[in-house]
């Protein structure tokens, strides 16, 4: 096979954001196995999302419904999982969950409620994440902190829903330790309720980090990575 000076430049790029989770990895006593990469799309068209496919990089994510449900009709039969990390409003619900591996961004009682109906007529289990607010920023989506066990006490009202875990975004502008405290405050908020959790939610999972903060994110414990710019440097 071929590859183009994209893909090429793709690859390189993938290889070097996968080294640097490697290392954060091995700091954190784990293996870059047990992070996941996320490659958010939401600044390139569909052709080189495909090329980063291609390249090697099958989980994508987008923040945008609308920009989800295009990409993943123009990469239609194309080996990749979707994976929805923005806002996501209950009129959008039916159509992203069927093309979505994980919705990482349920911040609102409502909301699962709609994904647990939709889910429910379409026969399916849908996985998903509870947006966590570690920021305090108000313009920011999620729940707070002590929000969540309610939240999750609940889950018995969402048979088709299965949480898996948590996610976050550190403050705006926040780099190195002041990024590092919203990770580290997720990771202390799943580690006090992990063991209060009713029997179908589990918290395994961590969604933190992106281009400018992932090491950070791994090193408190990241399960899943979102990076954008960092893979689409010098790529056009
Ligand atoms: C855009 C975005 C990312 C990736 O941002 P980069 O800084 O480009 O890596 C991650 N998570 C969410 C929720 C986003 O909207």
């Amino acid at each position: 096979m071929e590859f183009t000076l994209r893909q090429t430049r793709l690859k390189e790029n993938l290889a070097a954001v996968r080294e640097r989770i490697g290392r954060a990895a091995a700091s954190s006593g784990r293996t870059m196995d047990d992070v996941q990469l996320i490659a958010v799309t939401k600044y390139v068209d569909a052709a080189i999302s495909r090329d980063l496919v291609i390249a090697g990089c099958t989980d994508l994510g987008e923040s945008r419904p609308q920009q989800l449900w295009f990409k993943a009709d123009e990469l239609e039969g194309v080996d990749c999982q979707w994976h929805m990390i923005g806002h996501l409003q209950r009129n959008k619900v039916e159509r992203t969950i069927r093309l979505t591996s994980l919705v990482h961004s349920v911040d609102s009682e409502r909301l699962i409620a709609m994904i647990n109906t939709q889910a429910e007529r379409l026969g399916t289990l849908v996985d998903v994440l509870l947006e966590v607010n570690t920021s305090g920023e108000v313009e920011k989506h999620g729940l707070t902190a002590d929000e969540v066990m309610p939240f999750l006490a609940c889950s018995d009202q969402w048979p088709h829903v299965r949480v898996r875990g948590l996610m976050t975004m550190a403050a705006r502008g926040a780099v190195g330790s002041a990024a590092r405290s919203c990770f580290a405050e997720l990771r202390q908020l799943r580690d006090r309720l992990a063991g209060k959790c009713p029997a179908n939610v589990s918290l395994q999972e961590l969604s933190m980090g992106m281009s400018g903060d992932f090491e950070e994110a791994i090193l408190e414990g990241a399960t899943l990575v979102r990076i954008g710019s960092a893979l689409f440097e010098g790529v056009e």
